[in-house]
């Protein structure tokens, strides 16, 4: 990276105030069933989960700070961080693109998870039974 995309890099950087060390993200299977949907509506239940759907595939959404962020917003760890840090770009982050914003589906809430399968599935309300 030269150097004036890596000043500019750490200009965002403080500006957002490390957005992307304040959340994890974990790929799973497409959800086909509603097996499947009930089992992400039970990750959904649990607080700061979330889920999205992008040209990638599904994931969760994870909001909790990473260990090593410093309240003065610097790594602790800054030498020895993952690759996964490393990687990430400035030049190309949700800083200005939430991930909310550029997913084909986002789901912030259960509720919204909800909402979502009772139109998708005409049994959804009716899962429970034989249960
Ligand atoms: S890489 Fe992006 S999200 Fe992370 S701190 Fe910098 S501007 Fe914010
Ligand atoms: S290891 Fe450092 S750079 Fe990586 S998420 Fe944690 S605080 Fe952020």
């Amino acid at each position: 990276m030269n150097n004036k995309k890596e000043k500019s890099n750490i200009e965002l950087c403080n500006k957002c105030k490390q957005a992307c060390c304040r959340y994890l993200t974990q790929k799973i299977s497409a959800p086909r069933s509603i097996h499947d949907f009930d089992g992400l509506l039970w990750q959904l239940y649990h607080k700061n989960v979330k889920a999205f759907c992008d040209s990638t595939g599904w994931h969760l959404l994870v909001y909790n700070p990473c260990v090593h962020l410093k309240k003065n917003g610097k790594c602790a760890i800054y030498e020895k961080r993952p690759i996964t840090c490393r990687d990430h770009d400035a030049g190309d982050c949700e800083y200005g693109n939430p991930i909310s914003k550029l997913s084909v589906r986002y789901f912030d809430n259960y509720q919204s998870l909800e909402k979502y399968c009772k139109k998708k599935f005409k049994t959804w309300d009716k899962r429970h039974l034989n249960k």
